[in-house]
């Protein structure tokens, strides 16, 4: 059981219909694409859809209480026993009933943030976890003002450990997150790129996702990316911990080394080895290591958890394509920091005689999008055979590298059809080819044909 309609009366006492009665709710659903059983209904309104127009279909397929917008008329099938809890709106009672949820059970509740990695490390941290504690995250991603109540309320109640992901285009979301959340441990990945057109600068994004720490606990810690400069002013203003490649950092990660199918490094003394390839990924593990000692788990359960992590599909996953070729999939999104990442991670890859890069647009980049794309050309280096781009501006990567690089074999495609052609006869075994690009691109369209 999650909560009663009688908890419900103490934070919502406006109500219609009958409320007398204790009638237990079982989850929070505000799509009734989903299960509606013993549901609370929470109608949000959208640009396009009000779901408010949809009550009848949540109580046929069994949902036992709503709440609603007391300006919206209440249908008249509604029966008279069904209880309707009205408020002023919806999305703010949704996540009203979030933070009280959050009170009411209690878990030690992690949050990540940060322009890249955040599922990633959301997953390495809670697959760590769940070696000692009942563990609960965000399922997929999950991650904005709806996302982020709906997974608090959906923990069952005995959950020990809460892992939430906060995600934001805008200055004070993540505020109004953490404030619901109210994190013990906050955890800022990285600062990218992403959103910059609406935060201005990179400054602008770092000082957005550090907005975490305004519902931290008093005796909560940030764990951050202590390689990031425009981070070290919070080192100031609460208990920390610095995870790096930097010697200043708190924990010194070293020694990476990167095969086809883990990556081992240090942290500090200590030899860790994920079935993640990256240095990205290191960090991102790292971060997750560090939050693992600080609710006590011991090493040799924190080595057997990272041996045996899932992450949500299409980031960086390796298949076996045609003829035996390696196929990366890291189609899933892109940003100028993660398009980076990924690239040095097919450098680092040996065994490889032909490196292909399948780079599509970055979104979201705002004015200087051409110039982003253009400053991916540097990271290619003559570690790279072939280059291959799709989109208007993922032509800039291939106009500067071209440039760049004379003996780069690189190619510009109008359509994915023309590049499927072009990349089939040179697949073989000894061939590495990556594909990346923001979302809106469907370059898995690509990657699928290849396997
Ligand atoms: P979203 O904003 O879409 O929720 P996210 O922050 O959850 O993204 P992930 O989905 O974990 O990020 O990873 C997205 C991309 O970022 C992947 O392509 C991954 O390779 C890359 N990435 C992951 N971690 C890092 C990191 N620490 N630094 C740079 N790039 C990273
Ligand atoms: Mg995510």
């Amino acid at each position: 059981m999650l909560f009663t309609t009688q908890a419900m009366l103490q934070l919502f006492p406006n109500t219609h219909g009958a409320t007398a009665d204790e009638i237990s709710i079982k989850h929070v659903a505000t799509d009734t694409r989903v299960s509606m059983n013993h549901a609370l209904f929470v109608p949000i309104k959208g640009e396009n859809f009000n779901g408010h127009d949809y009550l009848r279909q949540a109580i046929e397929q069994g949902a036992v209480a709503a709440l609603w917008n007391k300006n919206e008329n209440i249908p008249a099938y509604v029966p008279t026993d069904f209880p309707i809890f009205l408020v002023d709106n919806t999305l703010t009672a949704l996540q009203q009933l979030a933070a009280y949820y959050r009170e009411l059970v209690d878990p030690h509740v992690i949050g990540v943030t940060g322009s890249n990695g955040k599922t990633t490390t959301k997953d390495i941290i809670a697959s760590v976890l769940a070696g000692k504690f009942k563990t609960h995250r965000t399922q997929g991603n999950l991650n904005n003002h709806i996302g982020v109540p709906l997974t608090i309320l959906s923990m069952p109640n005995d959950t020990e450990v809460l892992v939430v992901e906060m995600g934001m285009n805008h200055f004070g979301e993540i505020e109004v997150l953490s404030k619901i959340a109210q994190p013990n441990h906050a955890v800022i990945t990285n600062i990218g790129e992403s959103h910059i057109e609406f935060l201005g600068s990179r400054a602008g994004i770092a000082k957005a996702k550090a907005e975490i720490l305004s519902g931290l606990d008093q005796e909560g810690k940030l764990i951050f990316d202590g390689d990031e400069p425009l981070l070290y002013p919070y080192q100031n203003t609460v208990a920390n911990i610095s995870i790096g490649f930097n010697e200043t950092n708190a924990i010194v990660i070293k020694d990476v080394v990167i095969s086809s199918s883990s990556s081992t490094f240090y942290y500090n003394q200590e030899q860790y080895s994920i079935p993640l390839l990256g240095k990205h990924h290191v960090k991102n593990a790292s971060f997750a290591i560090a939050i693992a000692k600080e609710l006590g788990v011991k090493p040799q359960m924190i080595r057997e958890k990272l041996a045996t992590i899932e992450l949500t599909g299409m980031r960086f996953e390796t298949a076996k394509g045609r003829n035996g070729a390696t196929i990366i999939d890291d189609t899933y999104n892109a940003s100028p920091t993660s398009m980076r990442a990924a690239i040095e991670v097919v450098k680092e890859l040996k065994a490889y005689d032909k490196k292909i890069l399948v780079l599509g647009d970055m979104f979201e980049l705002g004015e200087n999008t051409k110039a982003y794309h253009r400053e991916i050309a540097e990271e290619i280096t003559k570690d790279i055979h072939y280059l291959c781009t799709i989109g208007e501006s993922a032509l800039e990567i291939h106009k500067a590298a071209e440039q760049r690089l004379p003996a780069l074999k690189s190619n510009h495609f109008a359509t994915k059809n023309d590049l499927i052609q072009y990349l089939q006869p040179l697949l073989t075994p000894s061939t590495v080819v990556l594909l990346k690009a923001s979302r809106g691109m469907k370059l898995e369209e690509v990657s699928k044909q290849l396997v």
